[in-house]
């Protein structure tokens, strides 16, 4: 078993669209960034290539490349798989944590979690996703939202 440590945080900026964990949140307000800023996605690609002894998401896929603007960060846990699977590693469980104000995500969480299934191809019981509000936290939290994200790898048998 392999454990990674994932961590992300995007500003919440009018005109832009809210994609978390690879699902369009209606929202009158969306995450700043080069890519689609799924600030979910790229905490679990970080805690994944983290578990791998791989280079971070900031490093294989540099906000300063354009074939990256506007992507979506699908791709880039597309890739993060593809890397590890290269390693003979495979996540077998993942567990997320998103810091924020608005939107309520309890409309949305399992449609998150089964996404993230989906993507990962784990079952759904070894995906976890919690939304928490800032209280007490010095951020300003009505203008960011922040992801934590814990990955579990095992080597694939071959
Ligand atoms: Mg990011």
């Amino acid at each position: 078993m392999r454990v990674g440590l994932g961590f992300d945080s995007h500003r919440l900026v009018s005109g832009r669209r809210l994609v978390l964990c690879g699902v369009e949140i209606p929202h009158e307000k969306g995450l700043a960034g080069h890519s689609d800023a799924d600030v979910a996605l790229h905490a679990l690609c970080d805690a994944i290539l983290g578990a791998a002894g791989l280079p971070d998401l900031g490093t294989l896929f540099p906000d300063t490349d354009p074939r990256f603007r506007g992507a979506e960060s699908t791709l880039f846990l597309r890739e993060t798989l593809r890397l590890i699977k290269e390693k003979g590693l495979s996540v077998h469980q993942v567990d997320l944590v998103l810091v924020l104000s608005e939107p309520k995500i309890a409309p949305y969480r399992e449609r998150l979690r089964e996404n993230l299934s989906r993507l990962l191809e784990i079952p759904p019981d070894r995906v976890g996703l919690k939304a928490k509000t800032p209280e007490g936290l010095p951020l300003s939290a009505e203008e960011v939202i922040v992801a934590w994200a814990v990955a579990v790898l095992r080597e694939s048998p071959s």
